[in-house]
């Protein structure tokens, strides 16, 4: 019978790097996986190869305020520790470090991390600071958490970029792993922001990755031009009654530029309202090298 094990909750930034440290005294790796909480599979799948690869694996639940503008509504964003703590235990999880406000930010930062160009393009340009607080807690959470191999899902793939870019630029000894997205059976990638989509809503959100299905055969078509590509995504969005695009974009999954035409490795995101719910998704495809 498989064994599952309660968590430790830590909840300060001293506890656990005294935890974490008598840890790798023993000889034993860490596998990180920072989250907002409101856990769903898609975080689970992180957690689980964390799990499958290290000796010792720490979650974070944090909702961190500097990646939210003023206009997004932190006070909504969906939290439930003890359903979180009941996950995390399912999947084997030994530590669960949930600080308060007060312990991540005891006094409005002076120091903070800026992100760079890879910030300004897609999500960045409706979320202009979002990077930013992002980028920011990052480090300070690596900094607290130390050597360690980290857990990204590929659902938030603008924000891998940045973070691998972030590891690499502030040499930060930190692995980064980039996870496939986990999605619901009719397509939407699962995501914590779903709870708020009505039900006429919930039913047109999978056109986020049908769109990503179509711009893809598009490609498999022969297709080199990102405007067509772009346009065959808008196309499909546009069925769903409700939706209003955010952006619908094609760019390469290295730097994020805009190849003309098309060629390597490639990522078409979009990002799309219903009302006001902002959704995300993504997918990859490599333009095949033909003579
Ligand atoms: P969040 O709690 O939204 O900050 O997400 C924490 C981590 O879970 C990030 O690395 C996300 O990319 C990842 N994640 C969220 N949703 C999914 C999903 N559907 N599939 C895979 N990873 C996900």
């Amino acid at each position: 019978m498989p064994t599952t094990f309660s968590p430790i909750c830590i909840a300060t930034i001293a506890e656990l790097r005294s935890y974490l440290a008598a840890a790798r005294n023993e000889g034993r790796t860490v596998g990180f996986v920072p989250t907002m909480g409101a856990l769903h599979e898609g975080h689970l799948s992180l957690i689980r190869k964390a799990r499958a690869e290290n000796d010792c694996v720490v979650v974070s639940i944090f909702i961190n305020p500097m990646q939210f503008a003023p206009n997004e509504d932190i006070q909504k964003y969906p939290r439930d520790l003890n359903r979180d703590l009941q996950a995390c235990s399912n999947v084997n999880t030994d530590v669960v470090f949930a600080p308060s406000l007060e312990e991540m930010y005891p006094a409005p930062l002076d120091t903070k991390v800026k992100a760079g160009k890879l910030a300004k393009t897609l999500c960045g340009v409706s979320r202009p600071t979002h990077f930013d607080g992002v980028v920011t807690v990052l480090v300070k959470l690596f900094s607290i958490v130390g050597e360690c191999s980290t857990y990204l899902g590929r659902k938030d793939f603008q924000q891998l970029v940045i973070a691998r870019r972030l590891v690499d630029d502030l040499s930060l000894p930190v692995r980064i792993v980039g996870c496939p997205i986990v999605r619901e059976t009719d397509g939407l990638a699962m995501s914590s922001r779903n709870v708020y989509l009505d039900a006429a809503e919930r039913s047109q959100a999978p056109m986020l990755h049908q769109a990503l299905e179509t711009g893809i055969s598009c490609m498999r078509a022969g297709e080199k031009d990102p405007a067509a590509v772009r346009a065959v995504m808008r196309e499909t969005i546009m069925k769903a009654p409700s939706a209003e695009i955010d952006y619908a974009e094609v760019v390469s999954a290295v730097d994020l530029s805009i190849p003309k035409p098309l060629n390597g490795e490639i990522r078409l995101l979009v990002a799309v309202r219903f009302g006001e719910t902002r959704l995300i998704d993504n997918a990859g495809y490599v333009i095949p090298d033909r003579p």
